[in-house]
């Protein structure tokens, strides 16, 4: 701590990313990455576009991009904002639409980066606990309330909720900003989008980090109608122009572009998952229902912390949290069939 600290950074717990470490070999199940790569074509658009071009400034507007993601979405460009990641797009969110008299709500538990943008931009917020079966119970919402912000599917639980539900969410707050942190959606979760056009109030943000495989690339983009965007856009403006460079434009809008490349390794990935699930579950693990490309597990014989230090020890790299309501489960990314199996070999020594 530092006299020349201001209050809020001296009470920041700023939220701390998985380990990427340089060792080669070794079976990464543990930040939710795709092992699929990202779609060839995008890898050829960086390629192409990586020449004496790069002195140019990008399109401040990303313009190609967002007319790309609506074209998607059966949105116009104007109801889409893209930032450098989802986790910025969801900063400005925050900073732009989170903040109001009353209070903003969100899941307890949930992506852990929530409570630490609460505090970095001074907005009250309420944990609203999940139920028993890690369930997030819309009638805990009924109150009042100036934002909610809720994962679809939840993080790290992988939980998901129903469309119905969160329509019924959105329409019982008019007054109030609804953001649903779609990070997870494609692969198995029910999109919001299509209450878009209905819902003033709603704001879904989605990323490429996932299921288009491009973590490394940082782009994520929020969807919603003109009003909520446009203050998006004020605060990016007020904060950096240029958040998304020359070869993420280009190579993300020819990942959205490519809808077989991204069909194919998530219904993999699916599929791997109900089958790491089942193997998971023979092991006498007790698996939460995962929408995710992640499952939530716990074993009653050892602690979460024995088993990933086993792990490592075997080159399986997984993720615990420190949160004491779910210390005891592990956070298993989905990785192919063979570094899944090779997670399962390594537990069965372990078990
Ligand atoms: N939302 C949730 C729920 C997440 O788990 C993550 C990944 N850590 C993100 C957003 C951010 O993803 P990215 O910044 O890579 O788009």
């Amino acid at each position: 701590m530092s006299r020349y600290w201001s209050d809020i950074v001296s009470r920041l717990q700023p939220y701390v990313a998985g380990e990427q470490p340089r060792i080669p070999g070794l079976v990464k199940l543990n930040t939710n990455e795709n092992p699929y790569g990202p779609s060839p074509k995008a890898l050829e658009a960086i390629r192409q576009a990586a020449d004496d071009r790069l002195r140019l400034y990008p399109d401040p507007a990303a313009t190609e991009l967002r007319e790309t993601i609506a074209a998607r979405h059966g949105l116009t460009a104007g109801e889409v904002f893209v930032g450098n990641g989802s986790d910025e797009v969801l900063a400005h969110t925050f900073q732009a639409l989170l903040k109001h008299e009353r209070p903003l709500l969100y899941p307890d538990v949930t992506y852990s980066f929530y409570p630490t943008y609460s505090l970095l931009y001074d907005i009250e917020a309420i944990e609203i606990p999940v139920d028993d079966g890690f369930q997030i119970r819309l009638a805990d919402y009924d109150r009042p309330c100036g934002a909610i912000i809720i994962p679809n599917p939840n993080a790290p639980t992988g939980i998901g909720l129903p469309l119905a539900d969160i329509e019924a969410l959105v329409a019982a707050h008019p007054g109030a900003v609804v953001v649903i942190d779609e990070a997870y959606v494609d692969f198995g979760g029910d999109s919001a989008v299509p209450l878009i056009p209905k819902y003033p109030n709603l704001l879904v943000i989605q990323t490429l980090s996932k299921s288009r495989s491009f973590a490394g690339l940082r782009v994520g983009f929020a969807l919603g109608q003109r009003d909520l965007i446009e203050a998006l856009v004020r605060v990016k403006d007020s904060f950096n122009s240029y958040p998304l460079d020359r070869l993420a434009q280009v190579a993300a809008t020819a990942a959205i572009e490519d809808e077989a490349w991204f069909e194919t390794c998530r219904k993999k990935l699916i599929a791997s998952r109900d089958g790491l699930v089942r193997e998971l579950e023979a092991l006498a693990f007790q698996v939460l229902p995962s929408q995710a490309n992640f499952v939530f597990a716990r074993h009653d014989s050892r602690s979460s912390a024995t088993l990933l230090a086993a792990l490592r020890k075997r080159g399986v790299l997984v993720r615990q949290f420190a949160k004491p309501r779910i210390s005891d489960f592990l956070r298993i990314s989905i990785g192919t069939d063979e570094e899944c199996a090779r997670l399962i070999a390594a537990l069965k020594e372990i078990l």
